[in-house]
């Protein structure tokens, strides 16, 4: 398979060149030239890791088949508990594909303890020598997800960067407990917009490359714009279909509806491609919360992204800007240039109209609906009052959009994280007293609930913490330099 440029049809590359890359030089993102077409018959009866290189193999065809079922197999196995791709029954027709039973406990974990495994092997097989350091700038899940993926993987360094006012304090405790002997992790003074504008600040600072440069050093980032970010997530659609199909919960040739709860568009637009190669998908529905920027851009065709920022409890989803939604753009526009257009009218006006016919082609596939924080809230309690479901408070925006759009389809609602990594904001949700402190928060959560922790979250007590610096954002540079 070949990939190009949503910014420069010129441009050809293979897998590996695109994920050793991240980014065209163009400023675009690189996107498949085709779809391959899946075979539903021999997917139907595999584990989640066989199935996983199946799909992988179609897309990552410079890569072999036997290294993909290797990494698969290491990846999506015991490190998941043998719950990868775990569909669960909430009521008749509405499933929870539960997408964080990982090592970090959000669905993160599917496509980052995998790609820096693609990333090792696209460099011995480029014969690149370089160390990459992976810079990220995190609200919580990523940073947390990259260090774990990284973990003492050879060739390949990261230095984490979270703001001292944005992370809960099981996701502080995640980051700076995380042990391995190539991983930094540093709590920059400010908010997440901080921390992120300092890190954008060291990919385009010159000096920075230089010295790093002469080290050896290489920068590379674990944003999701990262096509080995994106490959990854496609299998679970597939997986879950045939759980459902197993089960006799679907018609002959009946679709599925899926809902996704979205902040970068990345975790949806899997599930397009998993439609394009065949998977029968009904709608998908774009679930956003109060910054429902999505939501009336399918509604309108109007993206606009001057608007006013909300922090939620969703902060995952606390986005202004979907970068995937470009590759989106590219495969139904068919036309570099057209995406050129819409992206410089982005950077310039803050926003772009799609022409009639594309906002029709849009809605042919997607819906879209968004919940604020209180009707987030009231959906999580109602789950857990009807159907006994406890979700977390990104999952449970999607319910709400979800039950909204319900059609005779089945509906499979992608759970993105445990409920225990937001033990305060769940049981706020739940209308039950909120201790301060999140350990007391979880311990109450289990009691009221009968559920339990995952032993990774609940033992972030017992460990000792190996990273207490905090740094200004303006020595993020720096603090990167001195990590490698
Ligand atoms: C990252 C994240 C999302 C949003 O996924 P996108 O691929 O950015 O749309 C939703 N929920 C949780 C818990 C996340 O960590």
């Amino acid at each position: 398979m070949e990939y190009t440029s949503t910014r420069n049809a010129a441009c050809r590359v293979d897998a590996s060149r695109a994920i050793i890359q991240g980014l065209s030089e163009d400023g675009g993102l690189f996107v498949p030239v085709g779809f391959p077409r899946a075979d539903l018959g021999a997917l139907a009866g595999l584990d989640y890791p066989a199935l996983a290189a199946e799909i992988l193999g179609l897309y990552l065809t410079d890569y072999s088949p036997s290294f993909l079922r290797a990494q698969a197999r290491e990846v999506y196995g015991s490190t998941f508990g043998g719950k990868a791709g775990w569909v669960s029954e909430v009521e008749p027709g509405l499933y929870s594909l539960e997408l964080w039973h990982g090592p970090t406990c959000a669905f993160k974990d599917y496509a980052l303890q995998l790609m820096p495994r693609l990333l090792a092997q696209a460099k011995r097989s480029l014969g690149r020598t370089e160390t990459t350091l992976v810079l990220v700038a995190t609200s919580g899940d990523t940073g947390k997800a990259a260090l774990a993926g990284c973990r003492d993987l050879a060739g390949v360094r990261v230095a984490v960067f979270y703001p001292t006012g944005g992370t809960s304090e099981i996701q502080r405790l995640q980051m700076a407990t995380q042990e391995g002997q190539n991983l930094a992790v540093y709590a920059v003074e400010g908010n997440f917009d901080d921390a992120q504008a300092g890190v954008k600040r060291a990919f385009t600072d010159p000096a920075l490359a230089a010295a790093l440069a002469g080290r050896g050093v290489r920068l590379s980032s674990a944003n999701s714009i990262n096509w080995g970010r994106l490959a990854p997530q496609i299998a679970y659609y597939f997986f879950a279909w045939a759980r459902l199909a197993e089960k006799g919960r679907l018609a002959p040739g009946q679709r599925v509806d899926f809902c996704v709860p979205t902040g970068n568009f990345g975790d949806i637009l899997a599930g397009w491609y998993a439609k394009q190669m065949g998977l029968p998908v009904g709608r998908l529905i774009c679930a956003s919360n109060k910054n429902r920027v999505l939501t009336d851009f399918f509604e309108t065709g109007r993206y606009d992204a001057r608007r006013t920022f909300y922090k939620t409890e969703s902060p995952s989803m606390d986005i202004l800007v979907s970068s995937n939604l470009e590759r989106l753009l590219w495969h139904l526009s068919g036309s570099d240039e057209a995406v050129r257009g819409w992206m410089d009218a982005l950077g310039k006006n803050g926003g772009y109209t799609v022409p009639g016919p594309m906002r029709k082609a849009l809605q042919a596939d997607f819906a879209a609906g968004s919940a604020d924080s209180s009707e987030a809230a009231a959906e999580l309690r109602r789950r857990y009052e009807q159907n006994h479901y406890l979700c977390d408070p990104h999952t449970a925006v999607a319910f709400k959009a979800a039950r909204e759009q319900k059609g005779s389809a089945p509906m499979v609602v992608l759970s993105t994280a445990s409920p225990f990594k937001f033990p305060r904001a769940v049981l706020a949700a739940l209308g039950q007293p909120v201790p301060e402190d999140d350990f007391a928060a979880m311990a109450a959560l289990e009691e009221y609930t009968g559920a339990r922790a995952p032993a990774s979250l609940a033992g972030l007590k017992e460990k000792p913490v190996r990273f207490t610096e905090t740094i200004l954002p303006g020595a993020i540079g720096g603090a990167a330099l001195r990590s490698c």
